[in-house]
């Protein structure tokens, strides 16, 4: 029989857990909501919380994630905004080092540097758990409150930059292992991304093969995901 789990509906919730023991210097004090008392994200009651303005910088543009009715957000969805670490920044005093993605499980955060990041996405954690990535660590960008939190490790959601992408483990692995193929064969990323190996090239036996497989999501969002993995960038990055 399986174990019962803990279902935590919000990925902000599953943060909170990891990043509680800062709460009191990232948020300060709490105060009572101006207009209704739920968060503006989560729709938790609220007696007192953190004014979103107070929270998220000037620099925010995304407001139509926040509740028109409500100007405050719980504890746990304030400190999401709030944690650098959340944001791929991780702050040793007054120093930054910009990594290119998290994990969160159960109470923990864990930075991914980009070599870790296809080990992390073919060998997730233990459920629950939230998993983003950037492809340009230095874009300051909110990750975690657009990803769902996961409950398979087959089957689950990888917060891509401003995609939320279903990541299918199996059919990933199948493309992964083709495209890794064809870098072994001597080719570039730039050649998987585009699907363009030289002109007048034919590809032959075993990277024919991995071509054909790749074709099949050539164009995919999830497409990019695994060019990144595989040490491509993407144009518009
Ligand atoms: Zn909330």
């Amino acid at each position: 029989m399986m174990a019962q789990r803990k279902v935590v509906r919000f990925s902000t919730h599953l943060a909170y857990d990891a990043f509680k023991g800062r709460a009191k210097e990232l948020l300060g004090r709490p105060v009572k909501p101006e207009l209704k008392p739920f968060c503006a994200f989560c729709f938790a009651k609220v007696n007192r919380g953190y004014r979103i303005r107070d929270v998220v910088s000037d620099n925010f543009t995304n407001y139509e994630v926040f509740h028109v009715e409500m100007d405050t957000l719980c504890k746990a969805c304030a400190l999401s905004f709030k944690v650098p670490e959340l944001r791929c920044r991780i702050e040793q005093g007054d120093t930054i080092t910009v990594v290119s993605g998290f994990y969160i499980t159960d109470g923990n955060y864990r930075a991914l540097q980009r070599e870790e990041l296809a080990d992390a996405l073919f060998n997730p954690p233990e459920p629950p758990f939230v998993i983003c990535i950037t492809s340009s660590p230095t874009k300051n960008r909110h990750l975690l409150y657009r990803s769902p939190v996961n409950y398979s490790k087959d089957g689950f959601f990888v917060q891509f930059n401003e995609n939320t992408l279903f990541f299918h483990r199996p059919k990933m692995e199948k493309i992964f292992v083709s495209m890794k193929k064809l870098i072994e064969y001597g080719f570039k990323p730039w050649n998987i991304r585009t699907g363009f190996y030289g002109r007048g090239k034919k590809l032959e036996g075993e990277a024919e093969g991995a071509e054909k497989e790749l074709m099949t999501i050539r164009g995919d969002p999830i497409f990019d995901l695994l060019i990144f993995l595989i040490g491509g960038e993407k144009d518009s990055e």
